[in-house]
């Protein structure tokens, strides 16, 4: 049978580059990074090498790059970095409703347990922050906005650089977590002028347990892991070498090939959403012109989500409802919810994600077996019974 792969803001395959890249740091050049004999200088030298290509990519200092052991790590150290740096004063932040868990949870957290006040923006039925609300939020005490560049659910790209702007006007520093745009779309750290970002290399081809957070020079982010000393002291523990490695060529590659990655995906993207779009009683979710690549994201009324993916599953298609790390639980969607969708809505919703690794005979397939898969759980279903009536 055909697999098809269309899961890609889940997780990505491992180029072929970046796997070749880190398997030398697998094999014969395991040496620690920390150690003064060859076998560590070596290390050392590919981490600072891979660095350099990272900050090449972001038009960030090599100086600016902090790895961590993942997107949620760099997640929880900007926003817990900017609490902790405002000890004992009134610590207000402001981030949106829709962000990952990574940020949701964390300034819910902090809100919980440790007295910081959070505001979560509202966002229209296309996923956006409105600029005036935004404004109006921000008060004395806020010390952090975060606001993701691009949302993991329904592909709705932000306008960063004109929020950020909105921020520092105000005097806050602005942290954007984006991890579902870096290798996707062109991120610049200087033409948006944030403080912190987030990226992780698992999305973009890289290996999966390696995050970046770009830390702008002199933000004053206390350290997040204390200990030997790594990464000029902000974040200890020995140096995934190989994974480091396998980020940087894996951005790098993405750099490379991204305007035409962005030009085939994004055809694949919009024959998706075209070709569904014919399935009665189906809409498209997120803002339908600032939007991923390669998110093609909808609610079928009267199916059951989770059901969808298992006959999906059938055929060999890998698809997401909702987002990962909900499914599992029977909670619709957080994001779903605050674009405005009811839970009975938001429990049909399907996310089909492509990237340059797919193609149009994986859209051909797609096209051909979702429909019948749509119509056979509606056939069971008494919803839709009710509906069409
Ligand atoms: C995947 C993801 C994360 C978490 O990154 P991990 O490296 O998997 O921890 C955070 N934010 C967004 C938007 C993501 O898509």
């Amino acid at each position: 049978m055909r697999t098809v792969y269309a899961d890609n803001a889940g997780t990505t395959r491992l180029s072929e580059t970046a796997l070749n890249a880190m398997l030398p740091y697998l094999r014969d050049k395991f040496g620690n990074p920390s150690s003064v004999y060859s076998f560590g200088r070596e290390a050392k030298k590919a981490v600072e090498e891979s660095r350099e290509k990272i900050a090449a990519a972001l038009d960030a200092l090599p100086s600016e790059i902090y790895f961590t052991g993942s997107g949620t790590e760099a997640d929880n150290w900007a926003i817990r970095g900017a609490f902790s740096k405002n000890a004992g004063k009134v610590r207000h932040v402001i981030t949106t409703a829709i962000e990952h868990h990574a940020v949701l949870n964390t300034a819910a957290a902090l809100e919980k347990n440790s007295g910081a006040e959070v505001t979560f923006l509202p966002v229209n039925k296309f996923g956006q922050v409105d600029l005036q609300e935004f404004e109006r939020a921000v008060k004395k005490d806020t010390i952090l906005v975060s606001i993701m560049t691009a949302n993991n659910e329904i592909g709705t790209i932000l306008p960063i650089e004109d929020l950020c702007a909105a921020a520092h006007a105000r005097g806050v520093l602005f942290h954007t977590d984006a991890v579902q745009a870096v290798g996707h779309i062109p991120v610049s750290v200087k033409k948006t002028g944030v403080d912190m970002l987030s990226l992780s290399a698992h999305k973009f081809c890289g290996p999966k347990g390696v995050g970046v957070l770009y830390i702008k020079r002199g933000a004053g982010i206390p350290a997040f892991l204390t200990g030997g000393g790594q990464e000029r002291t902000r974040r200890s523990g020995t140096e995934n070498v190989a994974g480091i490695v396998g980020a940087a060529a894996a951005l790098e590659e993405s750099a490379r090939n991204m305007n035409a990655n962005i030009a085939a995906v994004t055809a694949m993207r919009d024959r998706l959403i075209s070709g569904l779009l014919k399935i009665p009683y189906s809409f498209l979710t997120g803002d339908p012109v600032n939007r991923l690549p390669g998110t093609a994201s909808f609610i079928f009324e009267c199916v059951e989500g989770e059901s969808m993916i298992l006959g999906l599953d059938r055929e060999g298609i890998a698809a997401s409802s909702g987002s990962a790390c909900s499914s599992g639980s029977l909670d619709p969607s957080h994001v779903l919810l605050a674009i405005g969708l009811s839970h009975e809505a938001a429990h049909g919703s399907v996310r089909l994600t492509v990237n340059e690794n797919n193609s149009e005979e994986d859209v051909d397939y797609i096209l051909e077996k979702m429909p019948p898969v749509i119509e056979k759980l509606r056939a069971m279903s008494p919803l839709w019974e009710e509906k069409i009536k």
